[in-house]
């Protein structure tokens, strides 16, 4: 059976292998193709496309597209991360280019808005935190969180997010980037397959359904969302039956992945999760804006 693992990062942003090193760990596992979704940008496409095709194993370019969903929830508005998996989108089209270029800017100044809190309390800098970067790296919290670990406050990743880089700690700085509906709308413009990433990702088991935001899903595929990433460790295990439902109804795609980056990035390995070949067929009959390499 060939394996397919549609969601990965690498070192272009908050992944620990080179996009060549993240192909070659790819054809250890045994996987037959992979998708780069770098979080907001193309910039690994090239040096992984390159090594796949010298490695003999398929490549899918992608991009994990950061969006905000203001919702409400019990009468209350609510603003909720949406990761966007954009698959075969054209890495030229300019507006696609000048929105990502944006959320890689407020990236950058969230970033260091998170540093100056810490460093109110720990001897921290920016500068030590562009050390555990990729030069044009995309910025995120893993790489705080690498800084942490240097310093020997917290021994790995996950700890540094339970309690320096918690959302809903005290130095935690939020991101303010495009709709989801307008990145949706963005992606389908370059010729690109939107499919949301790890969906309602953090809800936990005992939630009311109620707080599942079944209508947002709806108002989503109607503005031209084609995917839904059911199979993902961070997707609530009561959410898939319904996520796998809706998106029946609506004959969308149904991928599984990974969310890959690095083996000790964050516990999740590649092809613990993968999508069968009848969807990628789907993915690359519908993505018209660049070519895969199968
Ligand atoms: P940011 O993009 O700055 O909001 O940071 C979110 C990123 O941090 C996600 O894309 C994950 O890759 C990573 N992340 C979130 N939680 C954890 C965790 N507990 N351990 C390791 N990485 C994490
Ligand atoms: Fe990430
Ligand atoms: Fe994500
Ligand atoms: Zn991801």
């Amino acid at each position: 059976m060939v394996k397919i693992d549609l969601h990965t990062h690498s070192t272009r942003s908050d992944g620990l292998d080179t996009p060549s090193d993240l192909i070659a760990n790819a054809a250890k596992a045994g996987l037959d193709v992979i998708a780069l979704t770098d979080h907001d940008t193309v910039s690994g496409w090239d040096e992984a496309r390159g090594k796949a095709i010298e490695l003999g194993i398929g490549f899918v370019p992608g991009i994990e597209v950061t969006s905000v969903s203001d919702i409400e929830r019990h009468g209350r508005k609510v603003r909720l991360s949406v990761h966007l998996l954009a698959y075969l989108p054209d890495p030229d089209h300019k507006a696609l280019e000048i929105v990502l270029g944006d959320t890689v800017a407020t990236r950058e100044a969230r970033g260091r808005a998170i540093v100056e809190k810490l460093a109110e309390q720990i001897p921290i800098t920016w500068e030590m935190v562009l050390d555990h970067l990729d030069k044009g790296a995309t910025i995120g919290r893993p790489a705080i969180a690498d800084t942490l670990v240097t310093m020997g406050l917290v021994p790995d990743r996950s700890a540094a997010f339970d309690y320096y880089l918690s959302t809903d700690g005290p130095f935690y700085v939020s991101h303010s980037t495009v709709s989801t509906l307008e990145a949706i709308g963005l992606i389908r413009a370059s010729g690109g397959v939107p499919v949301i990433a790890h969906p309602l990702k953090g809800v936990g088991p005992d939630t009311d359904p109620e707080d599942l935001p079944v209508d947002h899903f709806e108002e989503m595929i109607a503005n031209g969302l084609q995917g839904v990433e059911v199979y993902h460790r961070d997707v609530p295990e009561t959410a898939r039956k319904w996520l796998h439902e809706l998106a029946t109804k609506h004959d969308l795609v149904v991928t599984g992945s990974s969310d890959y980056h690095g083996v000790s990035g964050k516990p999740n390995q590649l092809g613990e999760n993968t999508t069968s070949q009848e969807m990628l067929d789907r993915i690359v009959s519908l993505g018209t804006g660049t070519k895969p390499s199968l």
